[in-house]
C-alpha cells in the first residue's frame, strides 16, 4: 500500500501525531511519482501545503501511499508500481484511486491517511476499506504541491478510521493559501454541531445498485431515521444520470493537457538517446513510460477538445455540470444532506476486474462522480457488510458545510460500529 516507507521511526519521538500522503502530493523527504513510471526518481524540493501543515502541527510523515496513475483508476489497478491489496480480503481490490491511502488508514491505528479526489478517489476506496473519507469543498484546502489531473476538481482530504480524527486535524489542512488562488475566496470553517433533519435520497441513485448493497444502505437509513429521528425523503436529480459522461470528457481534457510536460526532460525519468530530434525524444519516453490508461485518456481528451468535436462534447459537458451544480441546489435548499450508496457493489476480486471493460469500470463511478463536478463536499462512511466486506455511504452537502459532514458522521458513529481487520468483532 506505501510507495515509499521512512525507514525508521525518530527515537525523539516529539511528533504528536502520524500521517501518510498519496503520492501526487510533493515531499521533500519522499519521491513523488503519481503512480506513474514517468516520475520515477523525482524528488519535489518542496512540500505541498497540506503536507506542510501537518509537519508544522507536529505531524510525522511516514510514507507515500500507492495509487493509480495519476488518479486515473476506480481500483488502484492501474499504478507503475505494483497493486496494494484489500485490507479485508487481499483478493479484492482496495479501490481507487486513494487505494493505498484507504488501505493505510484502515490498518493503522490512528493514522491520518492524506487522498485526493478528482471524480471520487476518497469516497471509493474508503468504501471498499471500510474507513471514513472526507473530500472537501473544491478550494477549501490548497493545492499547491498537488500533481495535477484535473484543475478544476482536484480536491485534497483525509482518510481515516474515524470522523473524529478528521475532525481533529481537517482545520489544520484547510485555510486560504496564497500560492493557490482558488483557495483563497473561502469563508471561515466552521465545525460546531448543527442540527441534522433532514435526509434526501434521490430515486436515480437507486437504479443499478447490487441488491445486497441497496438493502445495507436502506437498513442504515432506518436506524438514521429510528435511532437519530432524521427525516428521510426521496427525491429526485435527473442530472445525476449525465455527470458521469459529462465527468469523463471534461476530467480527460484537463489532464490530456496536463500530462503534457511530462517529456523526459524536467520531471522525473531521462531518455537514453538525447541526440534524436525533440519530437522522436518526447514520442519515445511518452510511448515507453505512460501506462495504458493514461494513454486511452491523453487520446479521449485530445479528441473531445478538438476544433470540430469541441461544441459536441466539452461544451455540452460544461453545460451538464452546471445543470449538476442547480440540481444539488435546488436539493439541498430544502434538505440537510443527500444520501447515496457509495459504490454499486463491494470492492470486486482481481480476477472480475480483469474481465472489465474501461467503461465498465468508468460507469462504477456514478454516484462518486455527481458531488465532484459540483465542487460540493461529501463524506463516505461504512455502513454495513455484505460478505464480510464493508459497504459505504456517502452523504453530501451544500459548499463549504463540512461541519455538517462530520457531525452526522460523528451521529452515525453512536449507532453504528465499524469494523476492521484483524479486530476483536
Ligand atoms: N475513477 C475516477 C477516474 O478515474 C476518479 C478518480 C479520481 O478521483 N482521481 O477519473
Amino acid at each position: 500500500m506505501f510507495s515509499e516507507l521512512i525507514d525508521e521511526v525518530p527515537s525523539d519521538s516529539s511528533f504528536k501525531f502520524n500521517f501518510s500522503a498519496k503520492d501526487n502530493l510533493c515531499t521533500i523527504d519522499f519521491q513523488t511519482r503519481a503512480g506513474s513510471r514517468i516520475l520515477d526518481g523525482y524528488r519535489p524540493p518542496f512540500d505541498a501545503t497540506p503536507v506542510s501543515r501537518l509537519r508544522r502541527a507536529g505531524g510525522l510523515l511516514i510514507g507515500k501511499t500507492n495509487m493509480d496513475e495519476f488518479g486515473f483508476g476506480t481500483f488502484c489497478t492501474n499504478s507503475g508500481y505494483g497493486v496494494p491489496r484489500n485490507p479485508f480480503d487481499i483478493e479484492r481490490s482496495c479501490g481507487g484511486s486513494s487505494g493505498g491511502a484507504a488501505a493505510a488508514a484502515c490498518l493503522l491505528e490512528d493514522h491520518l491517511s492524506l487522498g485526493v479526489s478528482t471524480g471520487g478517489s476518497i469516497s471509493c476506496p474508503a468504501s471498499f476499506c471500510g474507513v471514513v473519507g472526507l473530500t472537501p469543498t473544491y478550494g477549501r484546502v490548497s493545492r499547491y504541491g498537488l500533481v495535477d489531473y484535473g484543475n478544476s476538481l482536484d480536491k485534497v482530504g483525509i482518510l481515516a478510521r474515524s470522523s473524529s480524527m478528521i475532525k481533529n486535524h481537517f482545520p489544520t489542512i484547510a485555510g486560504s493559501d496564497p500560492m493557490d488562488p482558488t483557495s483563497c475566496a473561502q469563508p471561515t470553517l466552521d465545525l460546531d454541531d448543527t442540527q441534522i433533519d433532514s435526509i434526501a435520497v434521490p430515486r436515480e441513485a437507486m437504479e443499478n445498485i447490487h441488491p445486497s448493497v441497496r438493502d445495507s444502505f436502506l437498513r442504515a437509513l432506518d436506524i438514521m431515521r429510528d435511532q437519530l429521528s432524521i427525516d428521510i425523503h426521496e427525491v429526485t436529480i435527473p442530472s445525476l444520470r449525465f455527470a458521469l459522461p459529462a465527468y469523463y470528457v471534461l476530467a480527460t481534457s484537463e489532464a490530456s493537457t496536463n500530462l503534457a510536460r511530462y517529456c523526459g526532460m524536467r520531471f522525473g525519468v531521462r531518455g537514453d538517446d538525447v541526440t534524436q530530434h525533440f519530437n522522436d525524444y518526447f514520442s519515445s519516453v511518452r510511448s515507453k513510460n505512460f501506462g495504458k490508461e493514461a494513454k486511452r485518456r491523453i487520446l479521449l481528451g485530445t479528441y473531445s477538445r478538438m476544433v470540430g468535436f469541441r461544441n459536441r462534447y466539452y461544451l455540452k459537458a460544461l453545460s451538464v455540470r452546471q445543470t449538476t451544480i442547480s440540481d444539488y441546489a435546488r436539493v439541498l435548499k430544502e434538505h440537510d444532506v443527500v444520501a447515496t450508496p457509495t459504490m454499486p457493489f463491494i470492492a470486486p476480486r482481481f480476477s472480475e476486474i480483469e474481465r472489465m471493460k474501461p467503461i465498465e469500470m468508468y460507469r462504477a463511478d456514478f454516484l462518486t462522480v455527481p458531488p465532484n463536478l459540483a465542487g460540493l463536499p461529501h463524506i463516505s462512511v461504512p455502513c454495513g457488510y455484505v460478505d464480510s466486506m464493508p459497504t459505504g455511504m456517502q452523504l453530501v452537502s451544500r459548499h463549504w458545510s463540512e461541519g455538517t459532514l462530520l457531525n452526522i458522521a460523528n451521529l452515525w458513529e453512536g449507532v453504528f460500529q465499524y469494523r476492521f481487520p484483524g479486530a476483536q468483532q
